[in-house]
């Protein structure tokens, strides 16, 4: 076992029960107060452990990590320089310096101070400075659904599907952060009746329910990245709700798929939890039948049992939980789908994103859209306020959740929530 998942852990900083942080988490982010510019932090409970601060008193330096690598607004440097490895360490090191049985930094009452922030007080940045993002539709039940709205259920999944994590290339540059709103997106559309287009606001905005996870640099460009190998090079996961304009991809998709349906927004929830602290979670993913070429073919479990939910927050404020899901409901595993990108010889960097695709699972309440979930606008979702919703409206907010539990240790993601607000004129 990593010694920083042992469920026996105690943090001297109090983690109130329900927490998504416990000492055996230790997520990372980018945080600022009004006094502290953007720096690395840990989340502990409620609180945030400075690690700018922690380096700067000395606690860092004798594990190798200098100053410079958290006093930035992005982790990028941070997992560039420090690796799977150096991580783990960094993660380990974080693990002692919180354990209730340690002193060094307990009994240091004016460290303790400077290096603790109520997470209240702070304001959560974007995590990474994101290089490239893919984007991958790899739950079979969410191609299935998706296949029988748009052609039918003999065909519903395309003859590649389960030879190949199908995947796209998204937008980069408009991944944000937990908080920041949305607004809704124009774009050109065609009604069914009609054989003219239109420009102007989406009428069928859309979440979509998916997990991420950011890379280690990887290697030189037309170099693989093996199945044995991948792991080494996921960083950790955080929530990802990749935004849809479905009339607008209707519309645009043929004959290249996702452009401008997809790339106005995605959030993501502000915390990095280390692949090394889900390990717990590990569990046995689909039989793939038919078997998968060699070079797809993995060792162990790789996929991870980790509830996941979808609250519409509509604007009387009123929160209706719309679905509950589960990431192991793949049929790809992160693994997979690594090494499927990497197997033309195509490098990932430092700070790359890759996003698992709506994530469905078998029952209707586990559908990761609205789309499926309103089943294309046809059976529409009752909200605690009395309304009902087919797709997102203005003055909504939606807030995905993630949390794994084992062994009475609750490992969580925290939340990504985003209101939507009107299109721009
Ligand atoms: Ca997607």
């Amino acid at each position: 076992m990593i010694p920083a998942n042992n469920p026996a852990l105690v943090s001297w900083v109090d983690v109130p029960s329900g927490s998504d942080f416990p000492i055996q988490n230790l997520p990372f982010g980018i945080f600022s107060t009004e006094n502290l510019s953007p720096r690395v932090g840990v989340a502990i409970g409620d609180m945030i452990l400075d690690c700018e601060a922690l380096a700067d008193r000395g606690y860092l330096q004798d594990a190798g990590f200098p100053l410079e690598l958290f006093a930035v607004d992005q982790l990028n440097p941070l997992i560039k320089q420090a690796g799977k490895l150096g991580m783990r360490l960094l993660r380990e090191r974080l693990s002692d310096l919180l354990n209730d049985d340690g002193v060094e930094l307990k009994s240091q009452e004016a460290d303790r101070a400077a290096c603790l922030i109520p997470q209240k007080e702070a304001t959560l940045h974007l995590p990474i400075e994101v290089g490239d993002y893919t984007d991958f539709y790899s739950s079979e039940q969410h191609a299935y659904n998706v296949g029988c709205m748009f052609r039918d259920p003999d065909n519903a999944l395309m003859p590649n599907w389960k030879h190949l994590p199908v995947g796209y290339h998204g937008r980069a540059s408009s991944i944000v952060v937990s908080g920041v709103p949305i607004h809704r997106p124009c774009g050109q559309t065609r009604a069914d009746d009609s054989d003219q287009p239109t420009y102007g606001p989406c009428r069928l905005l859309d979440f979509e329910l998916e997990i991420g996870f950011v890379t280690f640099e990887g290697k030189a460009l037309g170099q693989r990245i093996s199945s044995a190998e991948a792991e080494d090079y996921i960083v950790g996961l955080f929530l990802f709700n990749d935004w849809s304009a479905r009339d607008i991809q209707k519309w645009e998709y043929v004959p290249l798929g996702p452009f401008l349906a997809k790339s106005f927004a995605s959030s993501i929830s502000p915390w990095i939890v280390l692949l090394d602290a889900l390990e717990p979670f590990r569990v046995a993913g689909p039989v793939q039948d038919p078997e998968v070429l060699p070079y797809l073919q993995q060792d162990g479990e790789n996929f991870y049992d980790i509830g996941l939910s979808v609250g519409i927050e509509t604007g009387q404020g009123d929160e209706t939980i719309v679905s509950r899901s589960n990431f192991k409901h793949m049929y790809w595993s992160m693994v997979q789908q690594l090494t499927h990108h990497s197997s033309n010889g195509c490098n990932i960097r430092a700070g790359d994103v890759l996003a698992s695709g709506t994530i469905s699972g078998q029952d209707e309440s586990a559908y990761g859209s609205m789309l499926e979930l309103s089943w294309r606008g046809s059976k529409p979702v009752a909200m605690t306020d009395g309304t009902e919703r087919r797709f997102i409206q203005d003055g909504d907010t939606v807030i995905m959740r993630g949390h794994g539990e084992r062994q009475g240790v609750r490992i969580g993601f925290g939340e990504v929530r985003s209101k939507v607000l009107p299109a721009i004129d």
